[in-house]
């Protein structure tokens, strides 16, 4: 059964140049309908796969677009309706996506007392003008005055979005970014690297030669910064790009990275059972992504779907190794040997431990890890671990021998 539930919330006031996600502007006015038909898609799933367990769900994650579009009466609908059907208790952590300037005192106390614990600040940076850079909608005085309100109506956590690898951004633009990141009263800090999506008016300037980006040597120092700052701040990195204050790390994150099951709602949300799926490794499925079809899918009765894969035995091996590779804990060897059937630090002890010897890796009794001086080539690392599976010999063991948990 699900662990979490993720919303999707398809509206922005302005589209910012570097976005590729599944958002749209000047439809605002669809807000009430498309809530209505946010959580009749939750009836849907419900009256399949109802909550038997009665666990209450861990998570609930508002996540766009801008959340904080939402009137609160919407969020409260809502939340009642995730109650009724999969339960939420005062250890269900609900997080809600909110850009700077949208916002005032007023509706984010509402949105506290509606029980929301966690917020995540789209502020991206403390400079006016690499916001400007960035397109962004509001202003660092917006920003710190809704961080000033958030830390007043006492969300349980607040995190911080930063942004690195921008047209013109200096390593001191960056180091200052980071200082007010982790004074500000924020208990988690996501930190991104900005990447050229294709499609967007951003990926169209790179084209042209106008969007001139940092080098990757001034990356590499950036992370490396991000790395001493938020270590020397008390800040733990359990994520390539996310570093939290103990107990603060996002719920809903882990889900996804420690391969638990969520159900995703609204237009262009993709959801995921870990047990599903033919061969019972997982099953992912993905919503229509206009809200408008969305819509009137919902309103036939029928989930609303684009697509879904069963994942194969390959595919969740790859997932699996993709996806806790990226995380400190790494590869948990006792999960995976009871989810595909062998430990990976035993049939490929000979490979691990050359990696091991290149520091690329750890590995102990109980996990395989990307070693602390390599995290920042986590991708690199991560590829070495996957193509000791590409060979043939061992893939020939591997498909013998897996016996992969199915559906109860
Ligand atoms: S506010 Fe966020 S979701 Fe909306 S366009 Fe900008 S980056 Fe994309």
């Amino acid at each position: 059964m699900a662990c979490g539930i993720y919303l999707h919330i398809p509206f922005c006031g302005r589209r910012c140049p570097y976005c590729d996600f599944n958002t749209y502007t000047g439809m605002e006015s669809l807000i009430p309908d498309y809530m209505q038909a946010v959580r009749a898609e939750l009836q849907l799933h419900a009256a399949q796969e109802p909550n038997p367990a009665g666990e209450p769900l861990r998570s609930i994650y508002f996540g766009g677009g801008t959340p904080s579009l939402l009137p609160p009466n919407e969020v409260g609908r809502t939340l009642e309706s995730i109650h009724k059907l999969y339960g939420i208790d005062d250890q269900t952590e609900i997080s809600f996506e909110v850009n700077p300037g949208t916002v005032d005192g007023a509706r984010l106390s509402a949105y506290r007392k509606l029980g929301i614990t966690r917020l995540s600040l789209g502020s991206q940076s403390f400079r006016d003008e690499q916001l400007a850079v960035l397109g962004r909608d509001h202003s660092v005085a917006q920003t710190r005055e809704t961080i000033e309100q958030a830390l007043k109506c006492d969300f349980r956590s607040l995190s911080v979005d930063l942004m690195y690898g921008v047209t013109g951004q200096q390593l001191c633009h960056w180091r200052a970014d980071l200082e007010q990141a982790l004074s500000c009263g924020a208990e988690h800090l996501s930190l991104y690297n900005l990447t050229i999506e294709e499609g967007t008016p951003y990926a169209r300037l790179r084209a042209e030669g106008k969007l001139p980006l940092p080098n990757e040597g001034l990356l590499r120092d950036m992370y490396i910064s991000a790395l001493e700052e938020t270590s020397a701040r008390g800040f733990e990195r359990y994520e390539v790009s996310n570093f939290a204050r103990t107990d603060h790390s996002c719920r809903h994150n882990r889900l996804y990275w420690e391969g638990r099951g969520w159900l995703g709602l609204g237009a262009g949300a993709h959801g995921f059972t870990a047990k599903g799926g033919a061969a019972g490794l997982g099953r992912r499925w993905w919503n229509l992504r206009l809200p408008r079809k969305y819509m009137s899918a919902v309103k036939t009765g029928h989930l609303p779907w684009a697509g879904s894969e069963d994942l194969d035995l390959r595919a969740a091996i790859d997932e699996e190794l993709l996806l806790s590779l990226r995380t400190r804990r790494g590869l948990r060897r006792e999960r995976f040997a009871e989810r595909f059937g062998f430990d990976p630090a035993v049939l490929l002890k000979n490979s691990l431990k050359e990696l091991s010897e290149e520091a690329l890796i750890q590995v102990d009794s109980q996990a395989i890890r990307v070693s602390e001086g390599s995290v920042i080539i986590t991708d690199y690392a991560v590829q070495r671990v996957a193509s000791l599976f590409d060979r043939r010999s061992v893939w020939a063991i591997v498909s013998q021998h897996a016996e992969p948990r199915r559906a109860g």
